[in-house]
């Protein structure tokens, strides 16, 4: 009994139809890194499907199938850096090692990947960027503005800045300087800054860095374009006033916050 599918089945030129998409290649081509997947379907050992046009059928996107067949022809041609990161992604699913491995180089694809092992080293990441998704929503859902801002903080010690100004010509003549009458005041210890909406819990200065990263490639995803600046509180938590030229003394906390804006 004849098998079904043979390997004298396949004729030197192949006709596909990716995904409705309709391109036509050569059994060599195909075949050329034997571990492939592609390699194995035109092997004559797999059953390989056909449309109507008895052209052979792959379930799957066919925009970016072009750029895998380039470097199968051409090991030299490589997608453009704006197709990067999907081609990388059907080079995995089509198995082609060697493509692969190029794009894993790319810095979007080395990004990319960083970021998901950092969704998986620190899960408050991705909880995080949930909640802002969250409250962002509600933001943009509250008005008809294209911008929108969240402000976070990461947990951190208290640190103050004192500005010192004379009486006489009102110039800033202290600099980080904590009087003695501050130190026993326990008010400002209740200090908590109003600005952050989101409190982003402890994490150390390479794990903030990681985290806002994550959290702007992650809204990027989403559709967003995200800039991070980073500040500090500045909101005066004591003064006095003090001496004969009235002499002024204000502490300003100087806690860092990060105001993201989101478009
Ligand atoms: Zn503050």
């Amino acid at each position: 009994m004849k098998s079904i599918i043979s390997f004298s089945q396949f004729h030197f030129i192949v006709p596909l139809n990716v995904g409705g998409t309709h391109y036509t290649s050569t059994l060599p081509v195909l075949r050329k890194y034997e571990e492939s997947m592609l390699a194995a379907m035109f092997s004559g050992r797999h059953i390989v499907v056909k449309d109507k046009d008895d052209r052979y059928f792959i379930e799957r996107d066919g925009s970016n199938f072009g750029h895998i067949l380039n470097f199968l022809r051409n090991s030299s041609r490589l997608p453009p850096p704006d197709k990067v990161k999907d081609v990388y992604h059907e080079a995995l699913y089509y198995g082609i090692k060697p493509l692969a491995d190029i794009l894993r180089r790319h810095r979007s694809i080395h990004e990319e990947e960083e970021v998901a092992r950092w969704a998986e080293q620190c899960p408050a990441a991705q909880e995080k960027a949930d909640e802002i998704a969250d409250l962002l929503l509600n933001k943009f859902a509250d008005t008809l503005r294209r911008t929108s801002r969240v402000v976070l903080q990461f947990d951190q010690e208290p640190s103050w800045e004192s500005v010192h100004l004379t009486g006489s010509t009102g110039e800033t003549i202290g600099g980080y300087y904590k009087p003695y009458a501050f130190q026993q005041d326990e008010g400002h210890k209740d200090h908590k800054c109003p600005q952050p909406e989101i409190s982003m819990g402890e994490m150390s200065e390479k794990e903030r860095e990681k985290t806002l990263s994550f959290i702007d490639h992650h809204f990027e995803k989403l559709g967003y374009k995200v800039e991070v600046v980073a500040g500090e509180c500045r909101e005066a938590v004591w003064s006095q006033k003090e001496g004969s030229g009235m002499d002024s003394i204000t502490i300003y906390c100087t806690k860092q916050i990060y105001t993201l804006t989101f478009t």
